[in-house]
Parts: C-alpha cells; structure tokens; sequence
C-alpha cells in the first residue's frame, strides 16, 4: 500500500474566526504551503483571497502569486480552485489557470472539477426562529460539456484534472470519463462529505464514506481522498488510511478546535494525519512519489 497522499484544504472561503490562521495573501499561502509539505502534505489546494479583507477574489495575477510563493518555498503540487461554480462562461471560469500556465513558477499542477451539477442548500439551526434553509439559488453548474472542455484545458494548460465528487453518480461519471479517456488512469479523486449544514454532499459518517467506497469505479486506476467539509475529518482520515485511501482537509474546511491549543494551523493539521498514517504503517507520500503517480 502506498504512502498517504495529504491534499491540505488551506482556506476555500473560510473566515478568520474562530480560527486565526486561515492564510489569505499570496505570501501567507506560500507559508502554510511549506509549513503543510513538512508536516506531511503532497498537495496544497486554495483559494485566492483578498490580501487585506480576505474577501473571496477571482484575480488571476493573486492566484499566479500564491502558487510563485509556494513554489518558492517547496516542491508540493500546486491545486488551485476553479471556484466560482455559478459562472457558466468557462473564459472566465478557467481564465487564471491560463495566466498561471504562462510561466513554470506559476502552473497549476492539478485543477479540480466539480462532478455534479448540484444545489448548495444550508441548514441553519442557530437562529432564533428555528431552523432555516438558506441559499435558496446557490448551485453548482457542471454539465458533462463543461466538465470535458474543463479537462481538454487543463491538459492543454500542462496540468492534470482532478474529480472532486460529490455524490455516487460522480463516481460513475468519472467511470464514464475513464473508459472514454476524458480521463486518464491512474486519477486522482477527492470524495466530499459535507456537514455543518451544507447537504451538497455525504454524511461526513462510516455509512457516508462506505457509500463512495462501495461504488468506486470498478476495475480502475483511482487514487481517492476522503474530504469532509464542516466537520472534523480526522476520524474519516483513519477509515481511509485503513481502507487505503488518501486524505483532504485543512482549516478550509473546519476550524479543527479540537487539536492542540484550540487553534492549530494548516500544519498542525496536516501533522495529524501524518501521524496516523504513520502509526498504521503507510507513512505520507512525497510530491514526488504523487507526480509519478500522476505523471503531474
Ligand atoms: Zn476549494
């Protein structure tokens, strides 16, 4: 079995509270991005985020700044987000990973896509009138046209696609992209649990998880992750070390009060996962072993 590849989920639109350390400027992305690579991370995934405000930014020159940053610092393989799963103009949608790609410190390594076109519903149950579904018009738009022009660019951009799935027809689309080389074996698949409200993906549970596991795609090459928005995904990150799969998560995702202080960073995060994969004897894979992997 191979080492854990650990994707660290640095900041998606997370705010600064409760947890500090939510990286935001391109310098401060290059940082948690080394810091991560030591603690065990092969990946880094993130968004760019005003420097100052931490408002969420689709500025192409912020996201080729973070990845000259991290490339600056260490060798881990560089994720950005597409983001921005409203836009259906895919100029716009991809147009950073096309200046990313004009130089080689600043390339995209792997580009996720989202595999469903999907609601973004949230259940709130701390407001005073009792519970409540907002984001009534949030969604994710991701027809299978989309998706296939997604990936032809991303190749053509030098980088590898990613599938982020959501549900289990995900899983059998990217069986679908597999066995019509939309995609190329062996793949990379991030497999989302949502909790803390969101209901776009699984139960961040066993029952959660074993869904996917029970339909990953048969007889393929795929290098899955577990990842678990909104809720601790560390006991998640167990089952799959055990189960041979890899880990996604970060303070992107959760603010993760449980470890240490009450406010670890990316890193200390990372570090946990490390740890356990270490003590069942798979130890974390290197960005290099993953680029052969994913010949990224
Ligand atoms: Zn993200």
């Amino acid at each position: 079995m191979t080492g854990v590849i650990i994707d660290a989920r640095i900041n998606e639109y997370t705010s600064r509270d409760p947890n500090p350390n939510v990286p935001w400027s391109p310098e401060e992305i290059g940082e948690a991005a080394r810091a991560c690579r030591e603690a065990g991370a092969s990946i880094v995934h993130y968004h760019a985020r005003d420097p100052e405000t931490g408002a969420p930014s689709s500025a192409p020159e912020l996201y080729a700044a973070a990845a000259r940053e991290i490339r600056a610092r260490c060798d881990v393989l560089i994720m950005p987000t597409l983001g921005a799963g409203q836009i259906p103009d895919l100029d716009d949608r991809f147009g950073h990973i096309e200046v990313m790609a004009k130089h080689a410190r600043s390339r995209a390594d792997l580009v996720p896509l989202d595999f469903a076109t999907t609601n973004l519903p949230m259940l709130v149950t701390e407001l005073d009138g009792g519970p409540a579904l907002v984001g009534d018009d949030l969604y994710y738009l991701n027809s299978v046209g989309m998706l296939k022009e997604l990936a032809r660019r991303t190749r053509a951009a030098g980088a590898v696609p990613m599938a982020a799935c959501w549900n289990v027809s995900s899983l059998r689309l990217l069986s679908a992209f597999l066995a019509t080389g939309v995609f190329d074996e062996p793949c990379y698949a991030e497999l989302f649990c949502t909790e803390g409200g969101l209901l776009a993906g699984h139960p961040g549970t066993r029952a959660g998880l074993e869904a996917f596991l029970a339909c990953l795609p048969e007889g393929r090459s795929v290098c899955w992750a577990i990842a678990c928005y909104g809720a601790n995904a560390l006991p998640l990150a167990e089952l799959a070390i055990e189960r041979g799969g890899h880990v996604a998560l970060g303070l992107g995702d959760y603010a993760y009060p449980e470890l240490g202080d009450g406010r670890p960073t990316n890193a200390d995060v990372v570090a946990a996962v490390a740890e356990r994969a270490r003590a069942a004897g798979r130890g974390v894979a290197t960005p290099e072993e993953v680029r052969a992997i994913l010949r990224a």
